[in-house]
C-alpha cells in the first residue's frame, strides 16, 4: 500500500510519537522512510538597557540546531529498527516545506503529530498539520 513515508518532525514529544508509527509503517509495508525537519526561529532576548530585544538567530545557528533536530530523528528512527532512510532541512514555512517535501520524494502517505512544539496555545489540532492536511498531496497521517 504504502511506498514512500514521509515523516515531519519538529522535535516535539507529538514528532517522537509519530516517528514510532512512522517506523512500524515503514516496516509494515517494506517502504522507503523519508524525514524532513524545516529549522524554525524562535528569537533569544538580549537586554539593552531596560528592554528586553528579541534576536533572530543567525542562519549558521539556525542550520546548526536543525542539524541537531534531524539527528535526534535518524537516532529514533534506528532505534525502532528502520536502519535505511533519507532526511532533509528544508527551509522555509513549515507546512509549505513538508508539502514541497512530499511532492519531491512522491510521497504517498505524510506522519506528522496532531500538535508540536508550540503546542502551549491550546489549539486542538496545529497550525502546520491544519495546513498540511488542506494541501497535502497524499494521505496524512496525524498522531495523537
Ligand atoms: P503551532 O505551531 O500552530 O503553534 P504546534 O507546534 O502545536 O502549534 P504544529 O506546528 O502543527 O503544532 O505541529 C504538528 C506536527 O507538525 C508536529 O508534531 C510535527 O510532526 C510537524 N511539524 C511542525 N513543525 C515542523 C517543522 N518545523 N518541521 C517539520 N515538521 C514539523
Ligand atoms: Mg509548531
Ligand atoms: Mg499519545
Amino acid at each position: 500500500m504504502f511506498k514512500s513515508i514521509l515523516l515531519a518532525y519538529d522535535g516535539s514529544d507529538h514528532a517522537r510519537e509519530a516517528l514510532a508509527v512512522a517506523c512500524d509503517l515503514t516496516k509494515k509495508y517494506d517502504a522507503k522512510l523519508r524525514i524532513v525537519h524545516t529549522p524554525q526561529a524562535v528569537a533569544d532576548t538580549l537586554i539593552v538597557g531596560y528592554t528586553a530585544v528579541p534576536v533572530p538567530p543567525t542562519k549558521e545557528e539556525l542550520e546548526k540546531a536543525g542539524r541537531e533536530v534531524i539527528g535526534a530523528a535518524e537516532s529514533g528512527a534506528r532505534e525502532h529498527g528502520v536502519a535505511s532512510f533519507t532526511s532533509d532541512l528544508v527551509s522555509g514555512d513549515p507546512a509549505h516545506a513538508i508539502v514541497d517535501q512530499a511532492k519531491a520524494v512522491d510521497a504517498d502517505l505524510i506522519v506528522m503529530g496532531r500538535r508540536g512544539l508550540g503546542s502551549l496555545r491550546g489549539l486542538l489540532v496545529g497550525s502546520t498539520t491544519t495546513k498540511v492536511c488542506q494541501l497535502a498531496p497524499c494521505a496524512v497521517l496525524t498522531v495523537k
